[in-house]
């Protein structure tokens, strides 16, 4: 599964609608793309929110601001998150722990 492929599906996950292969498929993506486990973790409890306060259908327009902010965060990491990271970026990251210290 890619990052796409995760975020064509999200709604069925989100409803638990996912048949066992999927489910599989999407678990090991999740292992593996912190970027879309962060996405489902969120949209989850932004979902929990509307519940609470007894919204229970998602508005169409958070469904697309949702969606948006997803693609959007998708891009900037590079496409999909679980691709292998470049050297250079991991260099990078490295380098910004050190200044945390
Ligand atoms: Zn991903």
């Amino acid at each position: 599964m890619t990052c796409s492929e995760f975020l064509a599906v999200l709604d069925d996950v989100l409803e638990d609608k996912l048949d066992a292969n999927l489910r599989a498929d999407l678990e090991k993506h999740l292992y593996r793309c912190g970027n879309c486990e962060v996405i489902l973790n969120t949209t989850r409890k932004t979902i929990q929110i509307y519940r609470s306060n007894e919204v229970y259908e998602m508005p169409e327009d958070l469904r697309t601001k949702l969606h948006d902010s997803i693609m959007k965060k998708c891009k900037e990491s590079g496409g999909c998150g679980c691709a292998e990271k470049k050297a250079e970026e991991i260099e990078e990251t490295d380098e910004k722990l050190n200044e945390l210290d």
